[in-house]
């Protein structure tokens, strides 16, 4: 029998706790104490092992999240190890950074809090680092064929993973100086410590994945260099920023959220930066759009000493309490306050930015707002209303814009003759692009995303890879597991 029978009755739910906000603000190190072994064992045993878990089905890999809240109920924390990277291949990046669908869709979320899976997910994974149970697993067998994926996110890292354990020899390309895609220089060290990547890429290249930096391909490396693969997975992510096309864009102090972001931690680890160097100390900074991104350029600027942080958003401010229009088990519509939130920022919505005003110099000063309403007709898109008489000035050296991505690079679909779809990403059949041996997942190939889906798709995706080489694959599908491969 699985689970403590009235577990979630015995026990509420515990979270981690964070380091003061005066003192983690200080520096870029993570700030959360994670919870006593003994404490999470009761967590595990909330648990309902429900007949049909919901948790499971909301999970992007399909993780088999019942089972292994159960291990770590009876501490075992090995197999719970195994049964959690059945399905994830990187499960320290999710359960650090995953907005946690799962736990949204838990049925313990309708009368109580929610099993805290994520949690349970990152501490399972760091006893597996810390016992030394996570160990290269290289193929038994090589193939005679050669796969090179392009872009080393999420997407692209697990994508190799998958075809190298199939026996395929894989060459990943990455244009920056280091692996990792967002998750080495989007999001901020402060989220996810870097050496968190560095550990997991030794374990990687022990497999025998190959991977080369600084190389842009269709730039700085010619694409016809690519016939020496037998299959291509791009994995290039969607990184076309969206702007703000006011008065004043280009003046010295308005600047794109990812070069903030990236600069900041690229200084960290010394590596080079181009540009001038942009930094919020001693600046009333504004971040317009209330976003994740948004959210890391806020913490990002109190810890470089900013005098003030506010935040716009355009749309309305969320419930506080689930919408009663996403019941469960759907995603939530409700106010997200994210740790970077608590470290000090004046939250705004409804707030439209007309124009950046600047110093005869050229130099942000300060930034021209109006309020807005959104006007609800049924069948058609809301209409934006500007509330008239509502022009504000703020006072403003630093603007960050953090507005998303409209989507992917098309230096590559140019130059391979990939069709885009009506989104503008890289369109696909199951991963297979209209280029027979040339796949895609991501970001790339769905838009904007999560590191969740990213990771999902690229294991969806080396399957169809597989299956294009060989013919058939024993890599697993979703939820399946990797327990399938010998
Ligand atoms: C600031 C920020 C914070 C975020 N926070 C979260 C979060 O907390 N949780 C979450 O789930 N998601 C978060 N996301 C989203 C998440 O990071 C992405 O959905 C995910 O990283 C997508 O993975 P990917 O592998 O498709 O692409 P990416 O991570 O974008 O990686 C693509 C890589 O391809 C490389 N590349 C592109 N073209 C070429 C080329 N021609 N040659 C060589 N290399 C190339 C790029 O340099 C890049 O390294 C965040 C995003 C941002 C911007
Ligand atoms: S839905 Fe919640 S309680 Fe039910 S099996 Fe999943 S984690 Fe356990």
């Amino acid at each position: 029998m699985m689970g403590k029978i009235g577990g979630f009755k015995e026990y509420k739910r515990e979270d981690e706790s964070n380091i003061i906000v005066k003192t983690r603000v200080h520096n870029y190190k993570e700030f959360t104490i994670p919870l006593k072994e003994q404490e999470l064992k009761k967590q595990g045993s909330r648990c309902m092992d429900c007949g049909i878990p919901f948790c499971h089905s909301a999970c992007p890999l399909g993780n088999l999240i019942p089972d292994f809240n159960d291990m770590v109920y009876k501490g075992e924390w090995k197999k719970a190890l195994e049964i959690l990277h059945a399905t994830n291949n990187f499960p320290e990046f999710t359960g650090r950074l995953c907005p946690a669908p799962c736990e949204k869709a838990c049925v313990l979320g309708i009368i109580d809090q929610p099993v805290s899976i994520e949690n349970i997910e990152k501490n399972i994974v760091e006893r597996g680092f810390t016992e030394g149970w996570i160990l290269p697993q290289p193929p038994k067998l090589r193939t005679d064929k050669s796969v090179a994926v392009i872009g080393s996110g999420p997407a692209g890292l697990s994508a190799a993973q998958q075809l190298n354990r199939a026996g395929h020899t894989v060459t990943v390309f990455e244009r920056e100086d280091a692996i990792g895609g967002l998750l080495r220089y989007g999001i901020p060290n402060f989220k996810l410590e870097k050496e968190i990547i560095d550990r997991r890429i030794a374990i990687l290249e022990a497999e025998g994945i190959i991977f080369i930096t600084n190389v842009d391909v269709g730039t700085n490396y010619d694409i016809k260099e690519l016939v020496a693969f037998d299959a291509i997975v791009l994995c290039g992510g969607a990184s076309v920023r969206r702007s703000l096309p006011v008065k004043g864009i280009n003046n010295k102090g308005v600047v794109q959220a990812m070069d903030f972001l990236t600069q900041q931690t690229k200084q960290l680890f010394d590596s080079p930066i181009k540009g001038e160097i942009i930094n919020a100390k001693n600046k009333h900074v504004i971040v317009i759009g209330g976003g994740d991104t948004g959210s890391d350029c806020v913490g990002t600027s109190n810890r470089q000493g900013a005098t003030s942080v506010t935040n716009f958003e355009i749309m309305p401010k969320p419930p506080v309490k689930r919408s009663e229009t996403t019941p469960w088990p759907f995603w939530p519509l409700q106010l997200k306050t994210s740790s970077s939130h608590e470290e000090g920022c004046d939250r705004n919505w409804l707030i439209n930015t007309k124009e950046f005003i600047s110093n005869d110099k050229g130099e942000l000063t300060a930034l021209k707002t109006v309020e807005v309403e959104w006007k609800i007709i049924p069948g058609k898109r809301p209409e934006l209303i500007e509330k008239p008489n509502s022009e504000k000035i703020w006072p403003c050296n630093l603007a960050l814009l953090a507005l998303g991505f409209t989507g992917p690079e098309t230096n590559l679909s140019e130059q391979l003759g990939l069709e885009l779809d009506a989104r503008s990403n890289y369109k696909a059949n199951n991963y297979q692009t209209n280029v027979p041996h040339i796949f895609t997942a991501g970001d790339m190939h769905r838009g904007q995303s999560l590191i969740v889906w990213a990771i999902s798709e690229g294991r969806e995706a080396a399957r169809a890879v597989d299956i294009f080489l060989m013919g058939q694959s024993n890599l697993p599908t979703k939820g399946n597991g990797d327990l399938l491969i010998a």
